[in-house]
């Protein structure tokens, strides 16, 4: 008893020091800006990539601030592009300081399915160390107005993929997987005393079906002792409990007889989950009495209702994920939603220190340690209009302390691993300031998806088009599960082409109007301009068989993503990707002329 009331303190006191921290460097966030920068300088100087802009400056003898106008006065914004070259050469085995002096041996694989690509990024130490304090940092938070019981457990939907080796020798794979697999993970682990339902064998099986089985079985056998329930991105817990609809008998019959189901069969994982189980008929009995009225409410309420103690459901679940909110929040009934952080392969950026706010309200303040950070101011053409992203006028890059509430930006960093000024190609709004550092709203991804000639649609806008459309099919008691877009250009005049694959029965009268009514919902001005002058085509829905997008994410896993952190793309010109939509047309439908 006394030991549990000194952990509790010891862990009650580490959230305290953690947060103490935190509000400390975002006080002085200007400060350790210019700080932050100099360290990151002062560990490459002498880099390949950098030596043609600072070389002949003894970067020790000059002062933080004024190293940080040499910086950004002399090294040029950059993308992705500009680092491939560096990155090759890391991957084919170079080992010289090309980007870092500390040679990079490990290589993350963004999850490309915003960009259609994936993309090498350097990961380091400080990549899991950084993950790990975030990690604890937004804990410390969410503690402070969801207390969870120390000693209790996660259901964690995590998937690590497959690691690999570069001609070079390098080890590559997804940053989730990188970070699974490092001491800091384990560090986490065993800190937080907070442990996640499955074993390791279960997270990286490889095989993203029979871990989401086992992450089931495994979260209703300690049911009670589940504190919350997470994963990277929400698509992963839709997913799951779309999964758990239809294979909730045979997991009862699993904890009824302490059994494994055949469908699970690498020895590993059958091994790791079998050592666990026990049988337990009697709460087998009371899930399937659960599991039989919640099938009477359409699974509405199915989290807290399975899981009566969890605290709050913890997921990323703004930007490309917000088409996955309103099923969440149907899985959650009303236990709290809470956002999690922002980041991205290439650096962690911001931490919520709001979990009490509505998740789609979160803001992320930016951690000054973590990376240098600019924003390219942007500025629409027409206010107030969300179109024709690709249209802004950009402004110069400011650093951290000259951003201005209501400004939206593009996030530019420079980081521990060797990114100089790299632009992220995300979209963000400065909310606010959590002391001195600036608390951001994820807007989007800058890249335009849509586009046939003079038309410009971010996965944004057509998120909104598809929420407006999808709103006639759920007042025809149908479902949207998901969607995705193609500019189709090989006929004059090309046109918009939007797949959907739905759950449940709808009349092809609906259809039809779900398909005009998107049409109709374009506010680009360049679309709506083309559509009146019929130089872009009339827009075509096309419904898919069910099962489609799983055969899309099972496409995406078999080339190395990682189910932890894929996100359904919302546009495609994938050839195969076509091909697979194509084939699984089952209805098309067509808006008539423009504005009839
Ligand atoms: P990746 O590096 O491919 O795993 O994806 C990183 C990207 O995911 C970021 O650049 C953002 O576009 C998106 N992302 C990450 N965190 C969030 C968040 N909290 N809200 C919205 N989008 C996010």
């Amino acid at each position: 008893m006394e030991t549990a009331v000194s952990e509790k303190q010891s862990q009650a006191n580490y959230d305290n020091d953690i947060i103490d921290w935190f509000e400390n460097v975002s006080e002085n966030a200007v400060h350790v800006q210019t700080q932050t920068l100099r360290r990151i300088l002062e560990l490459n100087y002498g880099v390949e990539y950098l030596e043609k802009w600072l070389v002949g400056n003894n970067i020790q003898e000059i002062d933080a601030r004024a190293l940080e106008s040499l910086f950004i006065s002399t090294v040029p914004v950059a993308s992705h592009a500009d680092f491939e070259p560096y990155i090759q050469r890391i991957a084919d085995g170079d080992t010289g300081p090309l980007l870092t002096q500390q040679p990079i041996t490990t290589l993350s694989l963004s999850s490309g399915t915003t960009e259609g690509r994936q993309k090498y990024v350097p990961f380091t130490r400080h990549s899991a160390q950084t993950t790990l304090q975030i990690f604890r940092l937004a804990a410390a938070y969410r503690a402070r107005v969801f207390p969870i019981r120390e000693g209790g457990r996660i259901l964690e939907f995590i998937y690590s993929s497959k690691q690999f080796k570069t001609k070079g020798g390098l080890t590559a794979g997804t940053a989730t997987t990188h970070y699974y697999a490092s001491e800091e993970f384990k560090i986490k682990q065993e800190m937080t005393k907070s442990f996640t339902c499955s074993p390791e064998e279960v997270i990286s099986s490889g095989d993203y079906k029979q871990s989401t089985y086992c992450h089931l079985l495994l979260g209703l056998f300690y049911s009670s002792e589940v504190e919350f329930i997470t994963s990277a991105f929400a698509y992963s817990i839709v997913q799951a409990f779309r999964a758990f609809e239809e294979h909730w008998k045979e997991i009862c019959n699993d904890i009824t007889e302490g059994t494994l189901s055949s469908r699970i069969d690498l020895p590993k994982i059958r091994k790791a989950v079998l050592e666990i189980i026990s049988p337990n008929p009697c709460l087998a009995s009371k899930v399937q009495g659960c599991c039989e009225e919640l099938q009477n409410l359409n699974w509405s309420g199915l989290i807290p209702k399975l899981w009566p103690n969890a605290k709050y459901v913890y997921s990323i679940m703004t930007g490309s994920m917000q088409p996955y909110f309103k099923k969440l929040r149907h899985y959650a009934g009303d236990l709290p939603l809470v956002s999690a952080d922002y980041g991205s392969t290439e650096s962690w950026i911001g931490v919520n220190v709001d979990p009490s706010l509505p998740a789609e309200n979160v803001t992320f303040a930016v951690i000054p340690t973590f990376s240098y950070f600019e924003f390219l101011p942007l500025y629409r053409q027409k206010p107030g209009c969300i179109s024709a992203i690709d249209d802004l006028l950009e402004g110069e890059p400011v650093p951290l302390s000259q951003v201005k509430v209501g400004q939206e930006y593009e996030v530019i960093v420079t980081t521990f691993t060797g990114l100089y000024r790299y632009r992220l190609g995300d979209v963000v709004e400065v909310a606010g300031f959590h002391r001195g550092t600036p608390k951001l709203s994820f807007i989007c991804r800058r890249k335009l998806i849509l586009t046939v000639n003079i038309d410009k649609n971010t996965e944004k806008d057509l998120q909104s088009v598809v929420e407006r459309g999808s709103q006639l099919l759920t007042e025809a008691g149908a479902e949207l599960l998901d969607f995705t877009s193609h500019a189709y250009v090989a006929n004059q005049p090309g046109h918009y082409v939007i797949y959907w694959e739905i759950k449940g029965e709808v009349e092809e009268r609906i259809l039809g109007e779900c398909c005009r009514e998107m049409d109709a919902s374009f506010v680009d001005h360049g679309y709506v301009v083309s559509r009146k002058t019929n130089s872009i085509g009339p827009l075509e829905l096309c419904i898919v068989e069910r099962g489609t997008f799983k055969r899309i994410l099972d496409y995406f896993i078999g080339n190395g993503a990682a189910m932890s952190q894929f996100k359904t793309p919302r546009c495609t010109s994938n050839q195969v990707l076509l091909r697979i939509l194509d084939a699984c047309t089952i209805k098309r439908f067509h808006s008539t002329a423009y504005g009839c």
